[in-house]
């Protein structure tokens, strides 16, 4: 018998399951039970798509009994079973990366994130949350050993090898029951945690009881064992909509998708013609926690005519709908499919894009919902709250749908709180206004505080406030909106509006002649003492149409990424990209800039020219090169004497 430590990760994890998860404890069993209908799932694949297990016959079954005065549980399979190797890799370790971050994230608030657990994948050590020792007994299919792998979920597990004969492939895990644990041995609480969490899984379920009879007169004479089904066991995708209920729909996602809430929505499918299937898809509530991580687990499940292929092709959806869970179901693809050549069978491209396609309709009717009832405006946000970003990665992923997605995608505005869309932007807009305005490149409160947007307020012009990090690649990526509109005689017409970013130098042509030809030759020779003091540090000095109390601001040439975006590049170790020089605009009217008119002090100039670029700078969060440099010219400006004259250099 072979004595092994946990991997750090897994002790970790134990701790926290036998010390803080006390809420919903039940759950275990839906986990046990999940793992040996995968089991099953994957044995049946084999015995149809490989020869070498072609010769197994099984009945694929679970079986849950129990023993209260020994305070037992045990679940069997007869699925694929597990030898020695996968029983220490499986039962020992985790495997994915996220695994630390996530135990981080749990921290403190274990016991409020117990629903997380599941959604993790630790279903299986969740069963010590009530047992204190388990027992795993296991054959794999194929193989002759059986093994015996056992833990008390501290810091080691035992593996060792029994004596087989006769023992059918598949796994027995049995579990010592605590003291609070006990109330599972129980027939009737069995049944009704199967029921509401396993009920639709595709195998059937038996329990063994005891049953007490009784004689004639009432007394007990004995007992006796029996077995029943407690599932009702059929893939609940392939059933008709109209036989299924909300919660038959929701217990299904539960077990699925290991989540403790109901989804947000789902969507059931039946394809009948030159193409067969059915798919579910749901969308859960909360967004999974791995979703930002690039190991994370895909959440639909390929099945070919019931029977299980794989749940682990992240090419069965569009890496932006990876929240997405659920089942695809063919008739057409054949059984022994391989794995690896999925990416280019024609008839799965086919249903992912018919998949794709039924999807964002969907979400476009939760969208074009929200403005009825209470609950369907709160569903709407929900979606949005949780699923806004990924949905934003679509939109330069992919351009199929470009036109679909960017009717989903929300924003933040200065016309109006919450969140908004393209499509109330336009009916907002004025008169004769052409493109749509948005500025990027930092949190909400500096984008709202920028000066670049005083124009645009002066003229009451609507800018979207983009303060998410991606929206800087997504949207110049995006170009234009466009809509079909009814155009003249009513006929359907594509009508387009370019977005504008407020920092590009090319965005203030609609700001209207704030200066006349006059104003820009009057304020040439200051624009000239500029240009000539900050040299290289810029790309352009111009006079500004956008500007209203604020002295300068910066724009990026209208071909260039924005500073912001360059730093985020050189940040993600684009080491290679050329440094990118801002225009610096100025306010001909602010008494700063004014003032330089009438003088020819060089060292005021460069000290005026370069406290205006630096916080023109600072304002749109953009980090100083040289913060001393800039701390000192703004003291030796400020101690200019009314007269103009300078003190004493200090430095
Ligand atoms: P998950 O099921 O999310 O992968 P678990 O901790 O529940 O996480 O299980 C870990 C692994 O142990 C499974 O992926 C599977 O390989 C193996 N396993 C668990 N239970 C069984 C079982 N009854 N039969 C075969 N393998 C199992």
């Amino acid at each position: 018998m072979a004595q092994h430590q946990f991997q750090t990760e897994v002790s970790q994890l134990l701790h926290l399951i036998i010390h803080s998860l006390y809420s919903n404890r039940e759950i275990f069993l839906r986990e046990l039970v999940s793992n040996a209908s995968d089991a099953l799932d994957k044995l049946k694949y084999l015995t149809v798509a490989d020869d070498a297990y072609k010769s197994i016959s099984f009945e694929p079954r679970v079986d849950i009994s129990f023993n209260k005065n020994e305070k037992t549980l045990t679940v069997k399979d007869n699925g694929i079973g597990m030898n020695e190797a996968d029983l220490e890799e499986s039962l020992g370790t985790i495997a994915r990366s996220g695994t630390k971050a996530f135990l981080e994230k749990l921290g403190a608030d274990a016991k409020k994130d117990s629903n997380l657990i599941g959604q993790f994948g630790v279903g299986f050590y969740s069963a010590f949350m009530v047992a204190d020792r388990i027992e795993v007994i296991s054959r794999k299919a194929g193989e002759e050993a059986a093994w015996k792998w056992s833990s008390e979920g501290k810091d080691s597990y035992t593996v060792e090898k029994l004596e087989t004969a006769g023992r059918e492939q598949g796994t027995e895990v049995l579990l010592h029951l605590t003291e609070e644990g006990t109330e599972y041995a129980n027939r009737w609480s069995i049944e009704d945690i199967i029921k509401r969490y396993s009920n639709h899984v595709a195998f059937p379920i038996y329990l063994t009881y005891d049953e007490k009879e009784y004689d004639d007169k009432g007394k007990e004479k004995g007992s006796k064992t029996k077995t029943d089904r407690i599932n009702s066991g059929q893939a609940i995708w392939r059933r008709a909509k109209a036989e299924l209920k909300e919660e038959d729909y929701a217990e299904f996602y539960k077990q699925l998708g290991h989540d403790t809430e109901a989804p947000l929505h789902y969507v059931h499918t039946k394809a009948e013609g030159t193409m067969e299937y059915s798919t579910l898809f749901y969308i859960p509530s909360k967004a999974p926690f791995d979703m930002y991580n690039v190991d994370y687990k895909p959440g639909v499940k390929l099945y070919v005519k019931r029977v299980f292929i794989t749940d682990d092709d992240k090419e069965l959806m569009p890496t932006y709908l990876r929240f997405v869970r659920g089942v695809i179901d063919s008739e057409d693809l054949p059984l022994n499919v391989s794995r690896e050549i999925l990416q280019q069978n024609k008839i799965l491209v086919n249903i992912k894009n018919a998949s794709v396609k039924k999807l964002l309709g969907e979400f476009k009717t939760l969208a074009d919902n929200a403005s009825g009832s209470d609950k369907d405006r709160e569903k709407w946000e929900t979606f949005t709250k949780e699923f806004n970003r990924p949905l934003k990665e679509g939109l330069y992923q992919d351009f199929a749908n470009r036109d679909a997605l960017q009717e989903l995608v929300r924003f933040k505005s200065t016309a109006v709180e919450g969140w908004t869309s393209f499509a109330d932007y336009i009916t907002r807009m004025k008169a004769d206004q052409k493109n749509i305005y948005y500025i990027t490149g930092g949190d909400e409160k500096t984008l709202r505080a920028s000066p670049l947007l005083e124009a645009y307020r002066a003229k009451d012009i609507e800018v979207l406030v983009m303060d998410d990090e991606i929206d800087d690649i997504v949207i110049p990526s995006l170009h234009s909106y466009r809509r079909e509109l009814p155009g003249t005689g009513g006929k359907m017409e594509t009508k387009s509006w370019d977005l504008k970013a407020v920092n590009r130098s090319g965005a203030d042509e609609e700001l209207g002649e704030k200066q006349d030809k006059q104003a820009e030759k009057q304020a040439k020779p200051v624009i000239e003492k500029i240009k000539k003091a900050l040299g290289d540090r810029v790309k352009d000095v111009k006079l500004s149409r956008r500007l209203h109390d604020s002295p300068s601001c910066i724009v990026a040439d209208e071909n260039d990424p924005s500073i912001q975006m360059a730093q985020m590049l050189k940040a993600m170790g684009q080491g290679d990209m050329p440094d990118v020089k801002p225009i610096l605009e100025v306010n001909g009217e602010h008494p700063i800039v004014a003032a330089l008119k009438d003088t020819d002090d060089e060292g005021r100039i460069a000290d005026t020219a370069g406290v205006l670029l630096d916080q023109a700078l600072l304002v749109e969060g953009i980090k100083l090169k040289d913060p001393a440099d800039f701390v000192k010219r703004l003291n030796r400006l400020l101690s200019v004497r009314d007269n103009g004259v300078r003190e004493a250099a200090s430095d």
